[in-house]
């Protein structure tokens, strides 16, 4: 919680505010018995009318001055929580974009999610909660056990006996409820995970048929969370006749003291209902009391998940902008750069050496499994070579500042990504464009036919890019990509949807973009990099092959197989292919 606090800053003041409102309000409430008790002995004893109509005056003003202090502490305290969590998640956003990806594979995107949804909604709860109740609550207690004894001391002995055992037995209860309710909360995110699953894969759980299965699945988590939910459920459910049979106990012997005291004419019946209302106030306090300490435990393990999350702090973080003062002749430059992913035992890249000169084309092919996308991903810095070096334009990837690579890099990952909303939003995207820019994007991307017979740049897309094909959202993506006037446009396997003659016009429109970025095309299509400026083979991890299309060609064995496999050995004459190829 510690770290989290310098998110509360700003909202110090009401820190103070809201709990001294509490106390003012607890304040008023703890003049009411007596006054009650005013009406009882003097008014009605003695059929006093305007006496009765006074006070229940007073306790009018008492109610309203109640309430505005409540109001404003209701305020303070709100706004407070709201802000300060509000403060957290803007920070954790942040710090989450700036993760490696490496970070993102161990923690997950469930947890992520869960961290910045459930648990920061946890620390809101708890911080809003203590702000009202944490000086209220002991407040009400002791004060209405101070009043108690001034009213009477002997009958207040009452309370000293009552007090603890009330407060023990509420904390015993709690405290064993604690461990179970996070039980629950375990059991719910299982169930919450077999959801989501089984959600995001709906389509393929149907045309497998294993719907059965699944809901045996669901029925099995969702009977766990039921079992222990209804357990944790009975176990708090004893606080109240528990605690009820203590306060009315309670209420026994007073009334027994109280009566007697009467009797003696040392206690006006008017003082024993103030009495009785002080033990009431006192219970209901003890119970909020308890809830906030299972409210606080549960913010404050919230808290220390969320503070785990911000110690996770990504190595590449550097701060060299790429400007155009630092754009020399080799755009990128890899020496005897090996890789390994953190879970894996085995490189998943080994001794990769690689120049791109600015504006050229690097074509990479492989089988699937290759290490094609992980060499992107390494090349864009998402991840950290293990061993050797990536440069881009002389300097390590890791110097950049983040923000001014990913402005300069443009990737269209290997599964389109698209966004509810038009095509508009999902082209522009954090950029800021005029319609112009974005139909050029869409002409090279050759998406513009498609998009004219539906409403163009209005056209609307579901969530993940529901309504539309394969090749259409890899189309999407690709424009995506080119808006903005990117230095680097990374194609990871992005034409792979499309058929061969839209992915050879689409290559004959990149080729043509002025500036030229420089381009990197991942294909398993031989056909898809024959064009390139440098084509590397890529097998199992180890680079089998560097060169032109016809240096490979004429000599590496995997890149003629895989080019014989979709050429067939007699099915086409060179020429032939070279027109194809253009
Ligand atoms: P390609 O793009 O050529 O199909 P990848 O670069 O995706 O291949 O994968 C190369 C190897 O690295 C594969 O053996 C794959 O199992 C492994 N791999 C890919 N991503 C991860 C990851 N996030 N964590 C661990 N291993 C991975
Ligand atoms: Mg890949």
């Amino acid at each position: 919680m510690k770290k989290l606090l310098k998110y509360m800053k700003e909202y110090k003041a009401r820190c103070i505010l809201a709990p001294t409102f509490k106390m003012l309000e607890a304040a008023s409430e703890l003049f009411v018995p007596l006054v009650v008790a005013d009406i009882i002995d003097k008014g009605i004893a003695f059929s006093d009318k305007s006496y009765i109509v006074s006070k229940c005056f007073l306790l009018i003003i008492l109610a309203v001055l109640g309430l505005s202090f409540t109001v404003a502490a209701q305020y303070f305290s709100a706004t407070a929580a709201v802000g300060f969590t509000a403060n957290i998640k803007k920070a954790l956003f942040r710090h989450i974009a700036s993760l490696e990806y490496k970070d993102i594979d161990r923690l997950g995107t469930d947890s992520l999610i869960t961290r910045m949804t459930g648990d920061i909604n946890q620390i809101q709860n708890g911080v809003n909660l203590t702000l009202r109740l944490f000086a209220r609550s002991p407040f009400i207690v002791f004060g209405a056990a101070v009043m108690a004894f001034t009213v009477d001391a002997r009958s207040a002995l009452v309370f000293v006996a009552v007090i603890p055992v009330l407060t023990a037995v509420v904390f015993a209860v709690m405290l064993y409820s604690i461990p179970l309710f996070k039980k629950v909360q375990l059991r719910i995110e299982k169930l919450t995970g077999a959801v989501r699953e089984y959600l995001y894969g709906v389509r393929l759980i149907r045309s497998f048929r294993t719907d059965k299965a699944e809901k045996e699945k669901f029925d099995k988590r969702n009977d766990a969370a039921l079992k222990i939910s209804v357990f944790a459920g009975k176990v708090s459910a004893l606080m109240n006749p528990l605690t009820y049979v203590i306060i009315n106990l309670g209420i026994i012997a007073l009334l027994g003291v109280g009566a007697k005291g009467v009797n003696a004419s040392r206690l006006t019946s008017g003082e024993v209902v103030a009495l009785y209302n002080y033990m009431s106030q006192i219970l209901i306090e003890l119970l909020k009391l308890a809830n906030l300490v299972i409210t606080v435990s549960k913010a404050l393990s919230a808290a220390s998940r969320v503070e785990q999350l911000f110690d996770v702090q990504s190595s590449a973080n550097g701060d060299a902008l790429l400007t155009d003062s630092t754009r020399n002749d080799n755009a990128i430059e890899i020496e005897n750069m090996s890789f390994a992913y953190e879970n894996a035992g085995e490189s998943a890249l080994r001794n990769i050496s690689l120049t791109v000169g600015k504006g050229e084309t690097l074509g990479i092919i492989g089988p699937t499994g290759s290490g094609k996308t992980t060499l992107v991903n390494l090349i864009c810095g998402y991840y950290t070579a293990t061993e050797g070096e990536i440069k881009i334009y002389g300097k390590d990837v890791s110097q950049y500042d983040r923000y001014s690579l990913r402005k300069a890099m443009h990737v269209v990952p290997q599964k389109s990504v698209l966004f509810r909303g038009t095509v508009r939003d999902n082209l522009l995207f954090g950029a800021d464009t005029d319609d112009d820019e974005l139909m050029k994007a869409v002409r090279i991307a050759q998406a513009e036919d498609f998009l004219n017979a539906k409403d163009g740049l209005d056209t609307k897309i579901g969530e993940e890019g529901a309504g539309l094909s394969g090749g259409q959202k890899q189309r999407l993506a690709i424009a995506r990509a080119l808006v903005g006037s990117p230095d680097f446009l990374i194609l990871d396997d992005s034409s792979s949807a499309l058929d061969l003659a839209t992915d050879k016009a689409l290559r004959q429109a990149l080729e043509a973009i002025e500036p030229k970025p420089t381009t990197i095309i991942v294909s398993q299509r031989a056909l898809s990099v024959m064009n390139a400026d440098k084509i590397i083979v890529l097998c199992d991890g180890d680079a089998v092959g560097t060169g032109t299309h016809e240096e490979l060609f004429a000599s590496n064995e995997l890149y003629r197989e895989i080019y014989f496999s979709q050429f067939g050995e007699d099915s086409l004459s060179t020429s032939e292919i070279k027109e194809a190829k253009v």
